[in-house]
């Protein structure tokens, strides 16, 4: 028996800031991007930045070359850097290895 959860509507919302948030566009700029969001959902900086960090973020197709974990970003200004990378490993795969396994772009 597995157990399901069901987001509720303030939780709904948050999500489609989340999603908002990572649709980042470096043209636009990242405070104006913040700016527009927080005007589009009505929310103050606090709030927004409240919402956003309800949720983590990771990118699919950047994944350690060790242990194939997914990589975690922390802004969305890091995906275009992480994707920079042929070969990736995470931190714990680096730290594990006392430093002998070595990201390369
Ligand atoms: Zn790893």
């Amino acid at each position: 028996m597995s157990v399901h959860l069901i987001d509720s509507p303030s939780c709904l919302t948050e999500k489609q800031i989340c999603y908002d948030y990572w649709q980042y566009d470096a043209k636009i700029g990242y405070l104006n991007h913040i700016q527009n969001l927080c005007q589009k959902h009505a929310l103050s900086h606090k709030e927004f930045f409240k919402a956003i960090h309800r949720y983590r973020a990771y990118i699919s197709d950047v994944r350690c070359a060790n242990c194939n974990s997914y990589c975690f970003v922390d802004v969305p200004a890091d995906i275009p850097y992480m994707r920079e990378y042929k070969i990736w490993f995470c931190e714990s795969c680096i730290e594990f290895s006392c430093g002998e396994l070595v990201s390369q772009k």
